[in-house]
């Protein structure tokens, strides 16, 4: 390892124990870069942003992935997917004003309709249906506001209201107290997207290496050199990407973005009781600070996400953790036996809103989104793609949406934000 660098978090591609990559069929086994490459524009990060970007630019476009295609939280994370963005628009409104919380809702309307289309031409399970169930009494109110709101003000009118009773029977738990359904959100393999647009990008022309580490770019010429460790690749234009493991390429705008890992589970085929719950094909994701996010999968199994840790270390009963939110949540299935257990790093930030920005003359960043980025980043690949080219695109729509840095800078943000966030974290007990 070069000094200096740091150790890349996962021991294994796609980690130990994951479903996604049992399931997802071959994968391609891609060169890492030797000797000297050339492209408009280089890519670091082969995750949903990367691809999104990749598949915009096509033969101009080189690809550089420190790991496999979607190792990191690409092809790790729950599966959900989220319309809009991770802040509601009421917060939205409030923080960048009405025209630029529009502007973002278009942003966000454009990603969903960029979505349909992959899923529609890339096969990935895709479901329609997610559910966001209330974890304590009241709310109601606010739910039927954002209900009303989003259909009255912005036209989306693909949410209904769904009653503790309807909710029951529909989840299977009696755990909740009501919630709201986006017939717009869904679910999907995440892993099988990732692989497909990394296909369609390769067939678009686009050259991509795994098992290449960006290590650092400087200016060379009036061009933008990156160095890996076995070559280097002269372009004019950077994107740097990595949810969670932003690396230190991308400089000051780390501080913004904390990793965090979170942890899921996949038990064995549950038989005739996959009936008695989630009986629409729903996702569901609950109000928890912590998250508590589960579906089904198309053969009957339960895949069910929850807990955090915070550091560099994933624990080692990564399937008792998770078993024990999921028994909270079904009580019968406390004791299914769980065959797949993995963890993943995603970054957050402190407005849960992702960081979006020019960084440099030519060299553009995204990261840090929160948990929600399955249908925004390959949407805002694209658009630092079209940035990159010289197209108008909304990219400082986005970095107008603050993202301070975490307190205490890079060294000392880890415990001063595990501390606040595991207040927030036994807030959700009681
Ligand atoms: C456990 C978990 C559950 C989640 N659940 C959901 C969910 O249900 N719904 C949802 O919407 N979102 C979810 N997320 C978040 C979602 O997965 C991410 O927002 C999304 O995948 C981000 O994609 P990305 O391409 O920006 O980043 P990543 O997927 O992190 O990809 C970045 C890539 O860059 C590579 N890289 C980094 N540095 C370098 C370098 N120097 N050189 C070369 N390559 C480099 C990494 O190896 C990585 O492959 C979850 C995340 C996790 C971890």
């Amino acid at each position: 390892m070069v000094a200096g660098e740091t150790p890349h978090p996962y021991p294994s591609p796609y980690g130990r124990g994951n479903w996604y990559a049992d399931t997802a069929g071959d994968f391609p086994d891609l060169p890492s870069l030797e000797g000297d490459a050339s492209a408009d524009v280089c890519i670091v990060g082969a995750g949903f942003t990367g691809l999104g970007a990749a598949m915009a630019l096509g033969s101009r476009a080189i690809v550089l992935e420190a790991d496999r295609i979607g190792a990191a939280a690409t092809g790790r994370n729950g599966g959900q997917v989220h319309t809009g963005h991770r802040r509601d628009q009421a917060w939205l409104e409030k923080t960048v004003g009405a025209e630029d919380a529009l502007a973002l809702w278009r942003l966000a309307e454009d990603a969903r309709a960029h979505f349909a289309a992959l899923v529609a031409a890339i096969d990935c399970d895709w479901r329609p249906g997610l559910i966001h169930a209330r974890h304590k009494p009241g709310g109601e109110a606010e739910d039927a506001a954002h209900v009303a709101r989003m259909a009255e003000r912005y036209g989306y009118d693909l949410l209904d209201l769904i009653d503790d009773q309807a909710l029951a029977r529909e989840l299977g738990t009696d755990v909740y107290f009501g919630g709201v359904r986006d017939r717009g959100g869904g679910h999907v393999h995440p892993l099988k997207l990732a692989l497909g647009m990394a296909a369609r990008a390769g067939a678009a022309g686009v050259v991509l290496h795994e098992r290449t580490r960006a290590q650092r770019w400087r200016r060379e010429g009036g061009r933008i050199v990156v160095e890996t460790p076995g070559g280097r690749v002269t372009c004019d234009q950077l994107i740097l990407t990595g949810d969670g493991a932003l690396d230190p390429l991308a400089g000051a705008a780390r501080a913004r973005v904390m990793p965090i890992n979170n942890f899921i589970a996949v038990t064995a085929p549950l038989g005739d009781r996959a009936d008695e719950i989630l009986r629409s094909g729903a996702a569901a994701s609950d109000s928890r600070f912590v998250v508590n996010y589960f579906r089904k999968t198309p053969d009957g199994r339960l895949l069910f996400g929850g807990g955090e840790s915070y550091g560099t270390g994933f624990p080692r009963d990564i399937a008792g953790l998770v078993r024990r939110n999921l028994a909270k949540i079904y009580p019968r299935l406390a004791d299914v036996p769980i065959t797949h257990a993995w963890g993943g790093t995603l970054g957050v930030t402190r407005t849960r809103m992702p960081v979006v920005a020019e960084v440099a003359p030519g060299v553009r960043i995204a990261s840090g989104y929160s948990g929600q980025g399955l249908m925004l980043a390959p949407h805002v690949g694209k658009l630092l793609a079209d940035a990159a080219l010289g197209q108008a695109a909304p990219i400082a729509l986005l970095s107008r949406v603050p993202t301070p840095p975490f307190p205490g800078g890079r060294l000392l943000r880890w415990p001063l934000t595990v501390a606040g966030l595991s207040w927030y974290a036994l807030r959700d007990r009681f």
